[in-house]
């Protein structure tokens, strides 16, 4: 009989009965769209990051649409964000008609965005920053905001790789103008789908609240409860409504938010540990001392290393690994800014290595990838 290896997934669920029991009683309720659940995690979620109003979305991208469409970005505005991200930030901005523009990360030990090359990046279309928590690790945020106050720019947060981090005692996605969320389902907090925008400004959370559902000024929800007979349409919304199943997800989810963080923590302390005297190896953020999120674990290899085949030789294992990220800027959809250049994100994006992190791993799991990893770093050509 064959050898079948244990597979070290890169990121994995953490459901068990209380998800079942809680989508069940959402399904005998039948109300399946927003209505309480979706309130219910709302209020919750804002408690838990410490923010006024919180609006669940159907994912993360439509929260960052939202944040842009709500602060009235749009043709003829600039948008800073950082090339090292997934896709939808940048796409996020263009939806407004605005157009993003692509600055550095800080440097290969801090892969968040580079408050000097923002200051560098501004124009007289700038209108706002969107920041990126990358794994959890939280931006310069001092200075981002210091360069946003004296050019009069809005911030945007995007932290779908928390929720859970912290920075000078507050949590990410609080610490700006509008914080936005993902619940995808790889992400710390899963329901598959979905998402939430965060704001201290109720004026901005009315207004998002209204650009949510097609812009009008009452829910179906208040409609069924007979709150509300009839309902004006404001301004030009979308429908990027949550729905209850996954509200209740989210809810269960939350509550094993803190735990599951505390997890992914050590986990990342072992691997640390494991790796530091690796060679070949270097590991980003190392000397930070914050509680984060850590959503991925990303090491950088050295140059000569073939990243394709080391990351086969770790399949062949059984060992799942993935690269965050490919850089925006040089996706042809955004030919434009292929001329862009962003030293330490080109770098990043072709040397990272993101290995196995979610709460279901255990200490010998990460031993494991370690083994087999130092053993492929000697034997690959
Ligand atoms: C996942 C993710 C998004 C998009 O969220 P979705 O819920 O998948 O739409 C945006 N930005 C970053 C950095 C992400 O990791």
């Amino acid at each position: 009989m064959a050898n079948i290896k244990p597979k070290i997934v890169l990121s994995d669920l953490t459901y068990d009965n209380q998800e079942e029991r809680a989508v069940l009683s959402v399904l005998r309720s039948r109300w399946i769209s927003l209505g309480q659940e979706c309130q219910k995690l709302e209020k919750e979620f804002s408690a838990y990051i410490g923010v006024s109003n919180a609006l669940a979305v159907t994912n993360g991208t439509a929260a960052l649409h939202l944040a842009f469409a709500s602060l009235n970005i749009g043709q003829g505005d600039e948008v800073i964000v950082p090339s090292l991200t997934f896709v939808a930030t940048a796409n996020a901005v263009r939806y407004t008609g605005a157009t993003p523009v692509f600055a550095d990360v800080s440097s290969l030990d801090d892969l968040t965005i580079s408050s000097k090359d923002i200051e560098r990046k501004i124009t007289k279309r700038t209108k706002a920053i969107c920041v990126v928590h990358y794994a959890g690790y939280p931006c310069n945020m001092d200075a981002i905001k210091s360069i946003a106050k004296k050019f009069k720019l809005y911030v945007i947060e995007d932290a779908a790789h928390g929720p859970g981090s912290y920075y000078n005692g507050k949590q990410i996605g609080t610490l700006a103008d509008i914080g936005c969320f993902s619940f995808y389902a790889n992400k710390n907090l899963a329901t598959g789908e979905g998402g939430m925008i965060v704001t201290d400004n109720t004026d901005l959370a009315t207004r998002i609240k209204y650009l949510r559902s097609h812009g009008m000024t009452t829910i179906a929800w208040d409609r069924h409860k007979g709150r509300a007979y009839n309902y004006d349409v404001l301004m030009l919304g979308y429908n990027y409504r949550f729905d209850e199943i996954r509200a209740a997800l989210g809810r269960i989810q939350l509550a094993k938010l803190t735990k599951n963080n505390k997890k992914r923590g050590r986990l990342n302390t072992h691997y640390v540990n494991l790796l530091k005297t690796v060679k070949k190896v270097k590991i980003p953020f190392l000397n930070r001392k914050e509680i984060v999120s850590h959503h991925i674990f990303p090491i950088l290899l050295e140059s000569n290393v073939n990243r394709i085949k080391l990351m086969a030789a770790l399949a062949s294992e059984g060992i799942q690994t993935s690269i965050h990220y490919p850089p925006v800027h040089s996706m042809s959809i955004y030919l434009d800014s292929h001329k862009t250049e962003l030293p330490f994100t080109q770098i990043v994006g072709e040397h990272e290595l993101t290995l196995p992190m979610h709460p279901r791993l255990e200490f010998k799991d990460i031993e494991r990838v370690v083994d087999v990893l130092k053993y492929s770093l000697d034997n690959i050509q």
